[in-house]
């Protein structure tokens, strides 16, 4: 593994086809599974890890989020990855006075209770897209509608790379492997795999089921910010019985936002 803290460290053979994942460290196993991915899809592989402070706001967990930096960089040399851009804010940002807003699909959910992140996140990416040219870059469904609003980006700006969506992955109990599951306490990580089993019972339910499963959720001890079903390409309602849909849900235990997604 060669770590790059600078733009002009980077050095990629570009002969080479590039998959890319970007990241914000901390790895777990959902991590790990986009690097192997990434070897299947590219000669080279390249995983940024930067936390990246324009798409936390104020009072989010921008401060307290992990950084595990050598044991990150020891999981992803164990998983083959080739480089690591691991820039500092200042390297990825000088008094910058351009953002990337993608509108619509970036406005809903997410965009709603968290504003500006997805601005941040699209700005970055663009940005990452621009520094390490990747063929292929690869991101999780477990951010589905980040991975909703990158496409859009992609396809708007004519960003000449594939996309890579993968599954989520899960502990045993159904709980979406995050980072910030770091944050939950003993008795949070009991509760935490509600989240999964009332999304699935939607699979049955369907959106009749919504408010009962927001009314358990919330009887948990949840508080919800979200629960729906949606287009995952638009995020909006599906249109006709034929549309792929997600049921989504954001919710917090105690002072841990969780998201989470399953297709229907
Ligand atoms: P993050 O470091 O949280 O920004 O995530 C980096 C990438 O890993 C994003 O594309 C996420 O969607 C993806 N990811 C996060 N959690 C999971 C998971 N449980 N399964 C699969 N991919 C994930």
């Amino acid at each position: 593994l060669r770590v790059a803290r600078t733009i002009d460290a980077l050095q990629l053979d570009r002969s080479k086809t590039i998959a890319f994942v970007p990241t914000m460290g901390a790895f777990h196993e959902g991590h790990l599974s986009l690097m192997r991915r990434a070897k299947q899809l590219g000669e080279i592989v390249v995983v940024s890890l930067f936390v990246n402070p324009t798409q936390f706001k104020a009072g989010e967990d921008f401060e307290r989020y992990p950084r595990p930096e050598a044991k990150d960089f020891a999981m992803a040399e164990a998983h083959g990855v080739d480089v690591m851009f691991a820039p500092s804010p200042s390297e990825m940002y000088n008094h910058p006075q351009t953002t990337i807003h993608v509108a619509g699909v970036s406005e809903l959910y997410d965009g709603v209770f968290r504003p500006g992140h997805f601005d941040g996140v699209t700005t970055v990416v663009a940005k990452l897209f621009n520094i390490v040219r990747p063929n292929v870059a690869i991101f999780g469904l477990k951010d589905l509608q980040q991975c909703a609003v990158i496409g859009k980006m992609v396809e708007d700006l004519n960003f000449s790379l594939i996309l890579s969506m993968e599954e989520t992955i899960r502990e045993e109990g159904g709980l979406a492997l995050s980072s910030r599951n770091a944050y939950l306490s003993l008795s949070e990580r009991a509760l935490a795999p509600a989240l999964h089993r009332e999304l699935t019972g939607l699979r049955v339910a369907g959106p009749a089921g919504l408010e009962g499963a927001k009314k358990r959720l919330t009887e948990l001890g949840f508080r919800v910010e979200y629960l729906d079903i949606v287009d995952p390409f638009t995020m909006h309602p599906p249109e006709s019985p034929a549309t792929v849909r997600h049921a989504i849900v954001a919710a917090w235990l105690g002072k841990t936002r969780l998201i989470d997604n399953i297709k229907l």
